[in-house]
């Protein structure tokens, strides 16, 4: 038991320092000299905020990781949530609600102690860099209609969860994925026109040249434009975005009206060309395919895990539960996660390539490249990461990486 436990922390301690380490890295190649191509992006005061920018942030993640690290470690050494479980066990007889309100207590308490962290990010440093929008209404609207949603549908999945478990044991696993995948299916194809409008408003793209100049593309491709939304993403930040969400008939392509009010026409078409370029390559469909082996396989492996009860006693407690076992599972799984997490990086940095020589084959190479290099300066991002952050980092390759791409 006792070296279960010791495995825990010590892997809790090696992704602390492993991210830290990443942080460290990327930080020493901040003020490496750029390139040529990109050299001439940012003034010399543009790119000393930039720099401040990424060390602002990356010290923020330092004292915030450094903080939960150190809070779970005391959880697992003083047995902390052994002690939750038996305090939810004296109030409570039945199994499943037993599981879920020990879920519900701790997520409470893990969001309250990631709250100061969250406030200063948006009010404190977002701000000083002038890219926060969040007023403190949208920030406790935010708040509370996210709460909700997560009860609503977080409770009730991990409520369908328990019931399989209960009744079929370790076998459980194959039906509560096939729950989770069905979930995940309508969430992908219904998401955005479902759950997105409850936060953000999202309208039909008006009329006029750059609706014409779409069209105009859209039927050179042969591709049937669908749903074509502008969403208020100004309502948060002032960083622009673009995305392409949906299969078949629900395909939709969200811009964001940030992005609209800084990109010209052309660059706005070969922002959204890229995103057709996704659809076209199949990205979105085999993202959601890989993302649901990767479900199958973390399923299969908490089942078999799950038969044994050292998993919660480990923690401290006298009797296997579900929820300490999972737990405990889950922090065993971090290694393999970051492994996973790897592959699924460079393989969204490849498709990511794909579909900006999608839209230079398609539409043209000039504004892909201006408006490439917009969005990453506005935002001001850092031009020179290093690579070992890349790779566990980025889903998107570097700007230089995606010029030097659409020019090859
Ligand atoms: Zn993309």
């Amino acid at each position: 038991m006792r070296m279960l436990l010791n495995a825990l922390v010590i892997i809790v301690i090696a992704a602390y320092l492993i991210e830290t380490l990443l942080d460290y890295l990327n930080q020493s190649t901040a003020r490496n000299p750029l390139d040529p191509k990109i050299a001439n992006l940012y003034d010399a005061k543009e790119r000393e905020r930039s720099i401040e920018y990424s060390a602002v942030k990356t010290r923020f993640a330092f004292y915030s990781s450094s903080f939960s690290a150190a809070i779970m470690i005391i959880a697992l050494g003083f047995g902390w949530f052994a002690a939750l479980d038996r305090w939810v066990r004296d109030r409570f007889d039945n199994q499943i609600a037993i599981s879920l309100v020990f879920i519900a207590v701790l997520s409470v308490i893990s969001w309250l102690l990631n709250l100061p962290f969250q406030l200063y990010s948006t009010f404190g440093i977002e701000a000083r860099y002038g890219f926060n929008k969040v007023t403190p209404k949208t920030f406790v609207t935010d708040t509370i209609k996210g709460a909700l949603l997560t009860i609503v549908l977080a409770g009730g999945l991990l409520t369908a969860i328990l019931w399989l478990y209960q009744e079929l044991g370790s076998n459980f696993w194959f039906y509560a994925w096939a729950v989770v995948a069905t979930f995940s299916l309508l969430m992908f194809m219904f998401g955005t026109t479902l759950i997105l409008p409850l936060f953000n408003k999202l309208k039909p793209l008006a009329s006029g040249e750059l609706r014409d100049e779409i069209e105009k593309y859209c039927q050179s491709q042969g591709y049937s434009l669908g749903r074509l939304f502008v969403m208020d993403g100004s309502k948060r930040s002032t960083k622009a975005n673009a995305f392409f969400s949906g299969l078949g008939k629900s395909k939709t392509i969200v811009l964001f009206d940030t992005l609209i009010e800084k990109l010209s026409t052309k660059e706005i078409v070969a922002v959204l060309a890229h995103e057709i370029g996704h659809y076209k390559l199949k990205h979105t469909l085999s993202m959601f395919i890989a993302s649901n082996i990767q479900s199958f396989t973390t399923f299969a492996l908490l089942g078999w895990l799950l038969q044994y009860e050292q998993l919660s006693t480990a923690l401290g407690a006298d009797q296997a539960s579900f929820h300490l076992s999972a737990l405990t599972f889950f922090i065993l799984f971090t290694p393999l996660n970051l492994v996973i997490g790897l592959i699924a990086n460079s393989w969204s940095r490849y498709c990511e390539y794909q579909a900006d020589t999608y839209s230079k084959n398609t539409y043209l190479i000039e504004p892909m490249r201006s408006a490439l290099a917009k969005i990453s300066t506005d935002s001001l991002a850092n031009l020179t990461p290093h690579p070992a952050y890349v790779a566990f980092n980025y889903t998107h390759p570097t700007l230089l990486q995606r010029i030097n791409n659409i020019e090859r």
